[in-house]
């Protein structure tokens, strides 16, 4: 298919400015695959974009955890899409499980996000996935559906878009999914988007996956067809990333 495998590293919430230029360090040094094969993309909090952006290998993008939803302005404790732009960051991830679920982003708002950033010239990690109550009760594709497509309806161009399934049961609890879930719900995902969007946009359109993803199961489950790569967050913050970027070959 040409899908260009894509490795996220999500740092979330973490670190001084000493750890993250060890980090820095530590990924500088890292043997990976080539542009050809791989694109990574190192995701640090806010405060940390400009450090990380002097400092980082060129071979790696960089990516914001969040941006605003429109234009800036008197929107307190914000960042806007505009401002990344400014800064020269390339990439931004919405819709992470944890900000829809703690600080309640619902479908539309993620979705309004997405299309603002594209909208902006940012390229987009949009993540879905469903909780464990939801996956229990048999709403797994109806759930990561809906957050699907309220960013479908939002935008046309789903080539700057990767799409993120990350089950919330999985993420950070060490209890990843298994190659056949991943692949189950990638395989359906892309169906929803050969249906919806267009046949272009599923065969291109990147599906990664994100859930206690490791040096140990990610070559596993990059076997699968439908897994295009991987959004990473406690092993991103160790020298393990380097592996799983690995993976990629
Ligand atoms: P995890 O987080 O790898 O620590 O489970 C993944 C994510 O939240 O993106």
């Amino acid at each position: 298919m040409g899908r260009k495998f894509f490795v996220g590293g999500n740092w979330k919430c973490n670190g001084t400015s000493e750890e993250v230029k060890k980090l820095v360090s530590t990924l500088n040094a890292g043997e990976v695959p080539s542009q050809d094969v791989v694109e990574v993309a190192v995701s640090p909090p806010f405060v940390f974009l400009p450090v990380v952006k002097d400092l980082l290998r060129p071979d790696f993008h960089i990516a914001a955890q969040n941006c605003w939803v429109k234009k800036g302005g008197a929107f307190t404790g914000e960042v806007s899409a505009e401002m990344l732009i400014n800064l020269g960051i390339p990439w931004v991830i919405l819709g992470h499980s944890e900000r829809r679920l703690i600080l309640n982003e619902s479908n539309e708002f993620v979705g309004d996000k997405v299309a603002y950033a594209l909208s902006k010239g940012l390229k987009v990690i949009a993540c879905v996935g469903e909780t464990l109550e939801q996956r229990e009760s048999g709403s797994t594709m109806e759930v990561v559906a809906a957050q699907t497509k309220a960013i479908a309806e939002r935008i046309s161009n789903w080539a700057d878009v990767v799409l993120a399934y990350e089950p919330v049961w999985a993420i950070g609890t060490g209890k990843v999914a298994t190659p056949a879930q991943a692949q189950e719900v990638h395989f359906e995902l892309r169906k929803w988007l050969q249906a919806n969007t267009s046949p272009e946009v599923a065969a291109t359109t990147r599906i990664i996956y994100g859930g206690s993803v490791s040096g140990a199961n990610c070559k596993e489950l990059a076997t699968q067809p439908d897994v295009d790569g991987f959004l990473v967050g406690g092993a991103s913050l160790k020298p393990e990333f380097i592996d799983i970027i690995k993976s990629a070959e």
